[in-house]
């Protein structure tokens, strides 16, 4: 298994809730435990999180858009 696969598999084994909204990589993406150390290279989805799953998470949208930034420069947009 690689290792990108065996950060994915640990992040979504941490996080991923599936009666709750958003997609594991969404879920993963929105997570807040900034000191883990698998936070910087934790999964980013491929597609625009819905403003609606933002705000159930309670995601400041200003603060968010950073992440936004950066999905959309490595080409996950
Ligand atoms: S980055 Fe977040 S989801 Fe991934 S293992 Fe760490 S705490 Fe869990």
């Amino acid at each position: 298994m690689s290792l990108r696969k065996r950060v994915d598999e640990k992040c979504k084994d941490c996080i991923y809730g599936p009666t709750v909204p958003g997609t594991w990589r969404q879920q993963v993406a929105l997570c807040t435990a900034k000191t883990c150390p698998l936070w910087d290279i934790r999964a980013k989805p491929t597609s625009s999180i819905p403003e609606s799953t933002l705000r159930w998470y309670g995601v400041d949208l200003v603060e968010f858009q950073p992440l936004t930034t950066a999905m959309k420069e490595v080409g996950h947009e």
